[in-house]
């Protein structure tokens, strides 16, 4: 099998499964007991705490754990909003964010909010004059994602926080595909809030975080306990919250060395699509790009079709496609870059690991190559194209 939909979920690393184990069988104790057992699941959620923190430049105290990159969003859209609603009632985001931001902003807009969804560029960049530009004096809250998880363009998170923080306007990021892949400081990114979750990062999955500068006036999420602070009431996911910690320390340790070796494959694989395969071209901003994500749109093809064809070559892969979503509508993301309908249809999301090899990306493009031509020689739309190039 061939992976390469790690935008999707990463493999847990061994090394967090292990860390994870003897809180399940061993210090099984709650967290919040006096007892030494509950105590050594307290210093292992703490131990996590600081180790989240420490990656980000946060301070202990403001990294909430969640359930992962959905719960945190919401949390952070929804709460915000409703603590600062004598302020205003305007919210700022982009047209390219995840469903868990995009879907809680439309919520809100049933309860009596107002939200401005910013267009990007073709290369799915937000411009920072635009985020300034749609400011108003009831503006409460920006959201603009760090990383976009279709097309793998980073956003100009520092030149937006530092408008944010001008205006004095709670910016809140998600920043699930970014988070252990790329360095981020909320000090120097004036930050205010930051979603994270542990299956993106070679975690455990239905772990994550939120991130709440301290002063920032938020509603508890989930009421019942003194658990975070009292904002997130529940017993805490010890194994997950020690998992997620080690997978943070471990997406520290290896960044550097990460982010190179998957640039360089990222860009191998690009090239050899664009050279070998007619028609296509490439989705997101070539530079400003996650290391691992490639995004290719090819013109006469359904992506469906295409991802059922990897899979029977064992190659997992994704498409901004309709039928993956259960909706008509192909992907959000590639109509906000500008892709007509059936050129988004046709689009193809190869995520990288650090696992990933050379030799597995030659087989995909072989692959992918006789993939293309076999579709293509089936559409009716190829060969009336073909004719019209011959008249
Ligand atoms: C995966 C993802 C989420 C959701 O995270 P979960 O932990 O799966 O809930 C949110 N935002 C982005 C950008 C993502 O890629």
């Amino acid at each position: 099998m061939i992976y390469l939909d790690n935008a999707a979920t990463t493999r847990t690393a061994p090394e967090v499964v292990d860390a994870m184990l003897p809180y399940f069988t061993r210090y099984y104790g709650n967290a919040s007991t006096i007892y030494t057992l509950g105590s050594e699941s307290k210093k292992a959620v703490n131990n996590a705490r600081e180790i989240i923190a420490g990656s980000l430049g946060a301070k202990p105290e403001e990294i909430y754990f969640t359930a992962g990159g959905s719960e945190s969003d919401n949390w952070a859209i929804k709460a915000a909003a409703e603590a600062y609603s004598a302020k205003g009632k305007h919210i700022i985001t982009t047209k390219i964010e995840h469903h868990a931001v995009l879907h809680t902003c439309q919520y809100l807009e049933k309860n009596g909010y107002e939200v401005t969804y910013l267009d990007v560029d073709r290369d799915g960049l937000v411009d920072p004059e635009a985020v300034k530009a749609a400011i108003r004096p009831d503006t409460i809250l920006i959201s603009v994602m760090f990383a976009n998880n279709e097309i793998g363009t980073i956003e100009p998170i520092g030149e937006i926080g530092a408008i944010a923080k001008e205006k004095g306007i709670l910016f809140h990021t998600d920043a699930v595909q970014a988070f252990g892949q790329i360095p981020i400081n909320v000090e120097e990114l004036n930050i205010d809030m930051l979603s994270a979750s542990g299956h993106k990062l070679n975690g455990p999955k239905g772990i994550g975080f939120l991130y709440i500068r301290r002063g920032v006036k938020i509603r508890s999420f989930i009421h019942g306990g003194a658990q975070e602070r009292s904002r997130r009431a529940g017993t805490e996911n010890v194994p997950g919250i020690v998992g997620l910690g080690v997978a943070v320390e471990r997406a520290m340790r290896i960044m550097t060395e990460k982010d190179k070796r998957e640039t360089e494959l990222r860009d191998y694989l690009i090239g050899r699509i664009e050279k070998e395969i007619p028609y296509c071209w490439l989705n997101g901003h070539r530079t400003k790009r996650l290391p691992g994500n490639v995004n290719v749109s090819f013109k006469y093809i359904e992506g469906e079709s295409m991802l059922i064809m990897l899979d029977m070559k064992g190659i997992c892969a994704s498409s901004g496609s309709a039928c993956t979503s259960g909706s008509l509508d192909p992907s959000h993301v590639l109509l906000a870059i500008g892709l007509k309908h059936e050129d988004a249809h046709g689009s193809l999301r190869l995520t990288l690991s650090e696992e990933t090899t050379k030799e597995e990306l030659d087989t995909v493009v072989e692959e992918l190559k006789a993939i293309v031509a076999r579709l293509r020689d089936m559409s009716p739309l190829y060969e009336d194209f073909i004719k019209s190039q011959k008249q």
